[in-house]
């Protein structure tokens, strides 16, 4: 069968034994793989993270209704605030109010859907073991600069809209643990002290949650705080 036509046998033949391998081990991959690495299953906040999170936390952020099933399996509570202008290029585009979750932030914290799944599972897999193993107790507050401001980066007259803008950063300014003892990103950073071993170990941990991690090795800006954002560049610093 030399023909055109035995050619486009062949070729439906192979395409067909593909998709039949294709789906065996899609198969393979839903009946044996955990969740929590298993690429096709939804994200769970609860879930230990592993080598697929980023991947699925980035998922997110064009899929907005996943991203609130997300936030809706979870422990956490929130509200979802309509989607709006709120300035000059600036916006609220599904976005959530966090009420209530594992560590007080002393108010409302209003971030963009996929940026908070990203906080809460840093939260409850990163700072909390963390702080549980070098301090021995949790930590019972994170201090922070505020989500959500309409303004450029680095607070610059000119240029482009900070993350902030849309509410898909965070500025953390440090960590109040249970015995009331309080790590500063601005004294603590880059002592050779548990404080400074820790801050440095979440910042770390942090840019595997996030896509933008930014803070005192950055630049001056940043000496007393680390922003954390969930926009299109990959910075870890
Ligand atoms: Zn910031």
């Amino acid at each position: 069968m030399n023909t055109r036509a035995g050619k486009t046998l062949r070729f439906i033949a192979v395409v067909l034994m593909l998709l039949l391998i294709g789906f065996g081990c899609y198969k393979l991959i839903m009946l044996f793989l955990p969740d929590n690495v298993n690429p096709f299953q939804p994200l769970r906040i609860a879930d230990k993270p592993t080598f697929v999170t980023k991947t699925k936390i980035n998922r997110l952020k064009s899929h907005p209704d996943e991203c609130f099933a997300v936030l809706e399996n979870s422990t956490l509570t929130f509200e979802k605030i309509e989607d709006q202008k709120t300035g000059e290029n600036c916006a609220y585009k599904n976005v959530a109010m966090l009420q209530q979750s594992g560590i007080s932030y002393g108010g409302d914290i209003v971030l963009k859907c996929p940026a908070l799944v990203a906080l809460a599972i840093w939260e409850r897999h990163d700072l909390q073991p963390l702080a549980i193993k070098l301090f021995n107790q949790k930590i019972i507050r994170v201090r922070h600069y505020g989500t959500y401001a309409c303004r450029n980066i680095n607070n610059a007259r000119q240029g482009r809209r900070s993350q902030h803008a849309y509410a898909n950063a965070i500025d953390i300014a440090g960590f109040v643990l249970a015995d009331g003892r309080e790590i500063s990103v601005l004294k603590d950073w880059g002592k050779d002290s548990e404080k400074g071993t820790f801050l440095t170990a979440i910042h770390q941990s942090a840019c595997k949650r996030f896509s933008t991690v930014l803070g005192p090795n950055y630049n001056d800006l940043h000496k007393n705080h680390f922003h954390f954002d969930q926009g299109a560049w990959s910075i870890c610093r």
